[in-house]
């Protein structure tokens, strides 16, 4: 969380930071703000609010300079008010820093500094790292740069920061630990600093992606240099960006929630592109084939995982399981990494994040690492910090997903986990090739079914229309399509802020149903498979209770259609493969319902995405 951008060169820096901002707004959005040093004075303006707020802020006063930083935030101490507001500034005025993590010792350091004369403006924890920095500067007689590295030893947390001083103003100074940073290299001497390469992207592809306990020096017109943190000097690894830059911009639709949403054929199909080939019944999956046959042979797949992610997790369950017949346990990294698991060689954790970048999701890898099990990585954000910590993994290719609620990448991790799922089963000989070949076609299929799916937007937008002003609601499926309807009570209660919660329908019976009255929406997955029976039998339940049933069906479907208030026809496909199709319905609702009751879609109030603290 919190986005940095950073910039020093020849341009004008403000801008540059202002649209960087904006587009790691998504990071966090509780406050903006920028330092720049003009004529030898150190700017600082910032703002309560969104980037959009610090802009007409600073619209009337004259914002320059060549060298600026720049940060929106998602608190994690302190409220969010200008004071809190980043960059903080050192008592004499002199020294800037912005930061992104958390200091977890800051307020021991905060005591000592309190001692030795330092008052604090602000309640973040942040604000420790620019006296921090200042003492050692004056105490030890070294420049800011070397009394960054020092204080950093006095450090426990994450951190991911950029300072500047009046002092030194053609250069600034960058340390990463846990929370990412990038250094893109300009051409003409100049760089930019960000959490992400989606701000650099348009000025240069070559960027540096600073690791763990490194520090970078960056002078205008000169090499970058990186030191780590006990002053060695390292070579920096340049590496080429791939990105382009339209998929960072909305293209025409008013969210960039509903453009991740109607991008899912090509996203879905992005991610089999290469991996699949249905005619010559091959599925291969280049990133990880070296590690197949351990994943076979393990005692245990362990998929950890936040939030959506988690939610893939146990779509991959089930598939892994049933396919390839391998033992699989899903775990909130959160709990996983600090509950002392058993963990063995034998063992292979997989670690799914869309950004690459959730701390406690890096932490789990982190501690299976520590026990000896192999470590694996399924991640969107090409470069990210898990996709470079991990053995090995496969990349989503959802491209970048800029909605904090996540959509595409949801169902390109289910795609890629039903290719890990296929892959293992085929090596593994526990299903016919018969079988195998159908499902290869099936799958094939997905993209075009996603479109026609996409299809009953307008139907979905009337269901909305209905039920945009309940206050509670309930999502209920069996078997792969459980983790579907708890991913679409997610969508609904972190975009319209409407309590929604899912449960395998069964469940239903051990509490929930005392909830039901003829206020209460109920939204089901009734495909036809191997559960149809049961669910029918839940729906009936729900109805004698005068529940309202909206159901997601198979097309042609009559039974339930009789017994639903509303139905939104899937096509069909092999049950295992039903979530890739039942998740987008569930997406547009909650789209509509959070646009019908004037939320901010993309950014949901206190969410961000990333979540790079724990
Ligand atoms: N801990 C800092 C603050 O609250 C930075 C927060 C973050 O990186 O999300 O201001």
């Amino acid at each position: 969380m919190c986005g940095i951008v950073a910039y020093i060169g020849k341009k004008d820096a403000f801008p540059i930071i202002i649209k960087g901002l904006k587009r790691l707004e998504y990071r966090g959005y509780d406050s903006a703000g920028v330092a720049l040093i003009d004529n030898g004075q150190l700017n600082i303006y910032k703002c309560a609010g969104k980037v959009a707020n610090l802009e007409a802020f600073i619209s009337e006063k004259n914002a320059e300079g060549t060298i600026g930083i720049g940060h929106t935030r998602w608190a994690t101490h302190g409220p969010p008010t200008d004071v809190n507001a980043h960059p903080h500034v050192s008592m004499d005025g002199s020294l800037a820093l912005i930061h992104n993590g958390i200091i977890e010792n800051y307020d021991s350091l905060k005591q000592e500094l309190i001692k030795q004369g330092y008052v604090f403006k602000s309640e973040t924890d942040t604000e420790v790292l620019v006296h921090l920095v200042d003492n050692i500067s004056k105490k030890e007689k070294v420049w800011f740069g070397e009394a960054l590295r020092m204080a950093l030893s006095h450090v426990v947390g994450a951190y991911a920061i950029v300072a500047i001083s009046k002092d030194f103003p053609n250069q600034m100074v960058a340390a990463r630990k846990s929370s990412p940073l990038v250094v893109g290299i300009g051409e003409d001497g100049d760089f930019y600093l960000a959490s992400d390469a989606t701000p650099i992207v348009e000025y240069t592809k070559q960027v540096v992606y600073l690791e763990d306990e490194e520090i970078a020096v960056i002078k205008f017109g000169e090499e970058l240099k990186l030191f780590s943190i006990n002053d060695e000097e390292k070579r920096p690894y340049i590496q080429q960006l791939e990105m382009e830059l339209e998929a960072l911009e909305k293209g025409g639709y008013e969210h960039f929630m509903l453009k991740e949403i109607h991008e899912q054929p090509r996203s879905i199909q992005d991610c089999l592109r290469g991996r699949l080939n249905a005619q010559e019944g091959r599925v291969t999956l280049g990133g990880i084939k070296d590690y197949e046959q351990k994943m076979i042979q393990a005692n245990r797949l362990i998929l950890v995982a936040c939030g959506t992610s988690w939610h893939a997790a146990l779509v991959g369950e089930y598939l892994i399981e049933d396919l390839a017949r391998i033992n699989v346990e899903v775990e909130y990294a959160s709990e996983f990494r600090y509950r002392n698991p058993i963990l063995s060689e034998n063992d292979v954790v997989i670690a799914i994040s869309q950004s690459g970048e959730t701390a406690d999701t890096m932490a789990a890898l982190e501690l299976a690492k520590s026990k000896g099990a192999t470590i694996l990585g399924i991640c969107n954000v090409v470069g990210s910090s898990i996709s470079r910590i991990t053995d090995a993994g496969s990349y989503t290719h959802a491209g970048p997903e800029i909605g904090v609620a996540s959509t595409k990448a949801f169902t390109a991790q289910v795609t890629l986990l039903t290719l890990v799922a296929l892959s293992l089963a085929h090596k593994k000989g526990s299903i016919s090739e018969t079988d195998f070949r159908i499902l290869l076609t099936e799958l094939e299929a997905i993209p075009e079914k996603v479109k026609k799916v996409l299809e009953t937007n307008a139907k979905i937008e009337q269901i909305a229309l209905e039920y945009k002003d309940a206050t509670n609601a309930l999502y209920l499926g069996r078997g792969s399509s459980f983790p579907v309807a708890l991913e679409g009570a997610l969508k609904l209660k972190e975009i319209s802020y409407i309590h929604a919660e899912g449960y395998p329908a069964a469940e239903m019976k051990h509490g929930p149903i005392a909830l039901i009255d003829e206020n209460m929406p109920v939204f089901v997955i009734a495909t036809k498979g191997n559960s149809y029976e049961k669910v029918v039998s839940n729906i009936q339940e729900v109805k004698a209770r005068k529940g309202k049933i909206i159901a997601i069906v198979t097309e042609g479907d009559t039974q339930v259609r009789e017994m639903a208030d509303h139905v939104i026809e899937i096509p069909e496909t092999n049950e295992i493969l039903v979530p890739l199709l039942a998740t987008i319905p569930f997406q547009l609702l909650s789209y509509h319902i959070a646009v019908m009751r004037n939320c901010n879609v993309d950014q949901p109030r206190n969410l961000a995405k990333s979540v790079t603290v724990e």
